[in-house]
């Protein structure tokens, strides 16, 4: 396992994401399979891996509970837990202070553990921004001030925003240590990651990655783009070659892998084992062979955000999902599963899915031309 050095630590470079453990069923929203989650963070730690990332919303507010109880057989300085404050998912009647601490106290009661590694308030975007930095309700300044008492031991923020406001957060506040930012080859000059981790380095701050699969699309790419990787290296897998692009970056300290199965981890483990991650040569084959032939993908990351906001239930990420493969073979297979329900011509064009979409997706627009494909497909 790659080891760097972060905020004093030694850290591995490999990342366990606690977003998508197992679940029991495929359905979105399914319980999560204790026993197999358990089984897979304790084969990453004990195969190297020390940084461990969930969030208080993660897996239906499972998450946490699974991760500490895979964690508590193994001596607590011998891992780090990474874990994010909810700004985004108000209680009812807003925040308050009360409600912040309250929140705080249960994320440790939930973990099980007496302090937290690395605190982060979770996902600053536009859309949540007035209700990290609302003057009435100082959350960010209570949790730097609870470093004293040691239940939090480095203070940061995750962030879905763009530029302008990256700049502005880092201004806000000079104690936050670091940043987790999505970045991927992909993101890196179509949503903006290399300028936010260029921001990011000019400022000093360390960068952990989430996203470095793109919510796992780039683990699948086309036949085209499938070839080329396997050509130049035939022993890597395109998410391998995913992971390589990010933690070669020398800012980033740590990049996340949401893994769900012991075959993701254990190629994975082989990503991260040793040596150099990749060669200029092979960065130049992403950047300029296999971004131009992806380039009219839509950007979904599949963090479902949107869903909550569907009047008609629909399951956004995958239809989008959908409409990228469609686009390198429209008589996809996965196409036979639609149900009537779930067809993309029940959308209302309310747009209230777009306003919370991380990546700015013109939701109601893809649907629409997702529905004129699958006409044309079924004449
Ligand atoms: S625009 Fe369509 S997909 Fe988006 S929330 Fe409205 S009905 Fe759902
Ligand atoms: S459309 Fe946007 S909000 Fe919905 S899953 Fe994709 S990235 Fe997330």
């Amino acid at each position: 396992m790659i080891y760097k050095e972060f905020l004093g630590h030694k850290v591995s470079q490999l990342g366990f994401g606690a977003m998508r453990l197992p679940q029991i069923g495929t359905e979105w929203g399914s319980p999560l399979n204790k026993e197999e989650a358990i089984a897979l963070i304790r084969k990453a730690y004990e195969s190297g891996v020390n940084y461990f990332d969930t969030a208080y919303v993660y897996g239906g507010g499972q998450s946490e509970v699974i991760l500490g109880e895979a964690l508590s057989i193994y001596p607590r300085d011998s891992y780090y837990v990474a874990t994010k404050f909810p700004g985004l998912h108000p209680p009812q009647g807003g925040w308050t202070m009360e409600k912040v601490k309250e929140t705080f106290e249960e994320q440790l009661r939930k973990l099980n553990m007496e302090y937290v590694d690395f605190y982060l308030l979770h996902g600053i975007m536009e859309m949540d921004w007035h209700l990290y930095s609302d003057p009435n309700v100082p959350l960010a300044d209570y949790f730097h001030e609870l470093k004293k008492t040691g239940k939090i031991r480095h203070f940061g923020f995750s962030s879905h925003s763009k530029p302008d406001l990256l700049e502005k957060i880092i201004e806000w506040k000079d104690y936050f240590e670091f940043c987790q930012i999505q970045l991927n080859y992909l993101d890196w000059t179509m949503q903006d990651a290399k300028q936010q981790y260029e921001i990011l380095e000019k400022a000093g701050l360390p960068v952990i990655v989430m996203e470095p699969v793109r919510g796992g699309r780039l683990a699948n790419p086309d036949e085209k783009c499938t070839e080329i990787l396997k050509n130049a290296h035939p022993d890597w897998s395109p998410a391998s070659w995913a992971l390589r692009f990010a933690g070669a970056l020398d800012n980033v300290k740590v990049v996340l892998s949401g893994m769900s199965n012991m075959e993701q981890l254990d190629d994975n483990l082989g990503t991260f084992a040793e040596g150099e991650l990749l060669s200029e040569s092979d960065r130049e084959l992403l950047l300029n062979q296999i971004v131009p032939l992806m380039a009219d993908m839509v950007p979904c990351t599949g963090c479902r955000y949107c869903m909550a906001e569907c009047p008609m239930n629909l399951k956004i990420p995958n239809l989008i999902s959908l409409y990228n493969e469609m686009n390198f073979s429209p008589r996809t297979f996965y196409l036979n599963g639609l149900k009537e329900e779930d067809m993309p011509s029940n959308c209302i064009a309310c747009g209230a899915c777009t306003t919370v979409c991380p990546q700015s997706i013109d939701i109601p627009d893809v649907l629409q031309k997702l529905d004129v494909k699958i006409k044309e497909v079924k004449k």
